[in-house]
């Protein structure tokens, strides 16, 4: 680890855990949070999740795994050369997917329409659950008593009310920023713009790959365009004789931009406000972030990627088949609850319970399930 900044997070600066722990002999923190995301069930459940693609439509696609590894990749690339925490952002990275639904934002949107009258859905705050209640792994407490940054770095949106139940909850804690309009760690920020870079960049290549876009049309994206062009003047025959290779230098092209884009314009801001330590830092809005051009770039490539791909007709008719199974899954538990893992069927509040479990299917565990409730396959069908 490089040296830290004074605003860096510091383990040894750490509110700490919910419950009290004795600190480990070998490992700080944010290591040991770290460790913990690694061996819960939900993490490894993540292989099988959609990030654009449903899971079975083929191997070489992004799953919500590999985005978490790559979000954990560029955040710590970042990190270092700012004197961040790295062990902070890798740790938030690796937990900040948890708590998604099998299907993507179909699957995510579904479930939260299903729960409106017991309210609502919404995978930053599931997320968050998993890793304070949901996962059983210790004898003496549910959840897995993860430091407060962590937590915090997890929690990146929360609606006022829900905000206002933590804070009546937990008294200061992670709900409490969203009352007070301060910020979360920079470490937390940083995180949230690796997960922005890492998704703009591979969904455009599972995009390209899966042929449902093509370069030309990407091209025109002007952050596309200029990465794409130098390849090319560098390596002319990259796009007639090896247009994978074309696709995978202008990805690599555009990382690297927006990578020393962020470190570039974060660094300035930082010497400019100079925060004494990560708390002061909580204080200063947008320490971290794109220089403005970058920023407008960035955003023409999501819009780029929203109308082409996250709409496209072919992603689209899966998305009304995950709905539907979605849907149906949660109608039928609220029905027959038995039908449930029995820790789930027990809950107090059978809506939530419904939701915690489908919530933590996988793409094909949710698809199977369907079946075995309904006698269709949904995605068969749509062949
Ligand atoms: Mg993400």
């Amino acid at each position: 680890m490089s040296e830290l900044a004074p605003y860096a997070s510091d383990p040894a600066r750490s509110r700490g855990r919910r419950i009290a722990e004795p600190s480990a002999p070998t490992r700080h923190d944010f290591q040991r949070d770290r460790d913990r995301i690694v061996h819960s069930s939900a993490f490894r459940r993540l292989v099988y999740k959609t990030q654009v693609f449903v899971n079975h439509e083929g191997d070489l696609f992004r799953t919500r795994l590999t985005h978490s590894l790559e979000v954990a990749q560029l955040g710590r690339a970042i990190a270092r050369s700012l004197g961040l925490h790295e062990d902070l952002v890798e740790t938030v990275a690796l937990a900040h997917d948890l708590g998604h639904t099998p299907f993507g934002h179909a699957g995510q949107d579904a479930l939260d329409e299903c729960m409106q009258p017991h309210g609502g859905f919404e995978h930053n705050l599931q997320s968050l659950r998993v890793v304070d209640r949901l996962e059983q792994r210790y004898p003496d407490w549910d959840g897995l008593n993860l430091c407060f940054e962590t937590r915090e770095g997890i929690l990146k949106r929360c609606p006022q009310a829900i905000a206002e139940r933590l804070e009546a909850e937990e008294p200061g804690g992670v709900g409490r920023r969203f009352l007070d309009g301060t910020q979360p760690s920079l470490e937390a920020q940083l995180t949230n713009l690796a997960d922005e870079i890492a998704y703009n960049a591979h969904d455009l290549d599972d995009g390209v790959r899966s042929g449902l876009l093509d370069m030309q049309q990407a091209m025109a994206v002007p952050l596309v365009r200029r990465h794409a062009e130098s390849a090319l003047a560098e390596h002319p025959t990259l796009a007639a004789m090896a247009p994978r290779r074309w696709l995978a230098e202008t990805i690599r092209r555009m990382l690297s931009a927006q990578v020393y884009d962020v470190i570039d314009h974060s660094r300035a801001r930082l010497q400019q406000a100079a925060p004494a330590d990560a708390w002061v830092a909580r204080g200063h809005r947008g320490l971290i972030g794109f220089s403005p051009e970058m920023r407008a770039d960035s955003a023409e490539l999501k819009r780029f990627l929203f109308a082409n791909l996250y709409r496209h007709p072919q992603v689209n008719a899966t998305t009304a088949a995950a709905r539907q199974i979605v849907r149906e899954l949660f109608d039928g538990y609220i029905e027959q609850p038995q039908r449930m893992a029995p820790e789930f069927a027990s809950s107090a509040d059978r809506a939530r319970g419904v939701a915690d479990y489908i919530a933590g299917m996988t793409d094909r565990f949710a698809r199977r399930e369907h079946q075995r409730l309904t006698g269709r396959d949904l995605f068969a069908e749509l062949r």
